[in-house]
């Protein structure tokens, strides 16, 4: 069977090289998490469903009949609640009819955004390691993807400046920015941002912003969405989500911000792809976003307990981590616990569930496969703590008790 997908994603590194499609990293350890009865501290989802008003709104949408497909921007109350969102957090009037688009998730708005934006000849440019939906829009889109590493260090993961000065060129059609940032945690600077703020506006880039983490910040950092940034507004499409923010990740009620006619670009892909969805979903996370700033600061303060508690056992374990000042994940350095049999952090995570009882992900999943970043990265992994305390007790017990240099 033939098909261009299978082209074009052994040409961007996303399938085996007889074309065969490869389950992703998180689902091969997910499985092999299972298989195991291994503690998965690989896949980033929630061991706790958001909170029960929410969930009960929903159910109410169902009751009361909003069953049917929505409208393609999403529903008026939404996207006014959208705006609102942006506008007390952030400072960013927007036109809930013109500058507001509803998708499936960030997935669906990011996968458009760059379809509707970039095409063959066209460079994207996006920090390295990246999350894997990235890559695989902009090869989707037939684009080039062009990154620029993240670099381990005292403060976190820091961008290579020099590499974000050569990486963004006249073919830089667009600069995909995510931050807080999935896998690192890293939650880029006000300097950060300005950086790359300047080399869009010296090349005339656009700007695509993933920010699907951005209430889940620690030890007092910021979030700053880069269209906040002088002359960044005309542009930059901001795209997030409710999944991550509220714990619901399975809803896939998602949004893009941004100029009228940029939202326009996206709104003709988007209407092809899923055109709608969400109905009874739409309404609840309306109110989510308008109420529910408590459920917030209550999610931010228990992942906050359960970082540190990961924090300080991967230190005890005797792993070198690197403290995430956002998301749900902490990337350490496997190295003192590689061997010839277990030469690397990907030997690793396949290793840890059968011998230790916990699952984890290796770094280079989020590389592409021979890059300067792969190789740096190689012996690194991550683990989530987005999990109940049940699940992370177990974890941390496994590794404390088992895992030894
Ligand atoms: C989870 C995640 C997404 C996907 O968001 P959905 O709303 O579930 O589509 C996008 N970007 C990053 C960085 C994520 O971690």
């Amino acid at each position: 069977m033939t098909s261009r997908w299978k082209d074009v994603a052994v040409a961007a590194g996303l399938a085996s090289g007889d074309g065969s499609v490869r389950p992703t990293i998180f689902a091969e350890m997910s499985a092999l998490a299972a298989a195991t009865g291994a503690a998965n501290l690989g896949q980033g989802f929630p061991d706790d469903d958001g909170p029960q008003w929410i969930r009960e709104a929903a159910i109410d949408a169902i009751r009361s009949g909003e069953n049917q497909y929505p409208p393609g921007r999403g529903i008026v109350a939404l996207r006014e609640a959208i705006a609102a969102h942006q506008s007390r957090h952030y400072g960013i009037e927007l036109d809930p009819a013109t500058e507001v688009l509803v998708t499936a998730g960030a997935t669906e708005a990011l996968t458009a955004a760059i379809l509707a934006l970039a095409g063959p000849g066209d460079e994207v440019v996006t920090l390295e390691p990246f999350y894997d939906s990235h890559a695989a829009a902009i090869a989707m889109a037939g684009a080039t993807h062009v990154t620029v590493p993240l670099v381990p260090s005292t403060r976190g993961f820091a961008v290579d400046r020099a590499a974000l000065e050569t990486a963004v060129t006249p073919a830089t059609k667009l600069i995909l920015v995510n931050t807080p940032h999935n896998p690192t945690g890293t939650v880029l600077t006000r300097e950060e941002l300005g950086l790359i703020a300047d080399a869009a506006e010296r090349v005339d880039a656009l700007v695509i912003t993933d920010e699907v983490y951005e209430h889940l910040v620690f030890d007092g950092a910021t979030h700053t969405p880069i269209a906040t940034l002088p002359g960044m507004r005309e542009r930059t499409l901001t795209v997030s989500s409710s999944g991550k923010t509220f714990s619901l990740t399975g809803w896939k009620i998602g949004w893009v911000t941004g100029p009228a006619q940029l939202i326009e670009a996206v709104l003709a892909v988007k209407q092809f792809l899923t055109y709608s969805g969400g109905a009874p979903f739409q309404p609840a996370i309306a109110r989510a976003l308008v109420g529910g700033d408590a459920d917030i600061a209550s999610l931010r303060e228990t992942l906050d307990a359960r970082r540190e508690l990961l924090l300080a056992s991967l230190s005890r374990v005797g792993f070198s981590s690197v403290r995430p000042e956002g998301t749900y994940f902490v990337c350490a350095d496997a190295t003192p616990f590689l061997s010839a049999d277990v030469p690397d952090g990907a030997a690793f995570a396949r290793w840890l569930p059968g011998a230790v009882g916990v699952a984890c992900v290796p770094l280079s999943a989020f590389c592409r496969e021979g890059s300067a970043t792969a190789e740096a990265l190689a012996n690194w992994v991550r683990f989530t703590f987005v999990k109940n305390d049940q699940t992370l007790a177990t974890a941390i017990e496994r590794l404390e008790t088992r895992l030894v240099r």
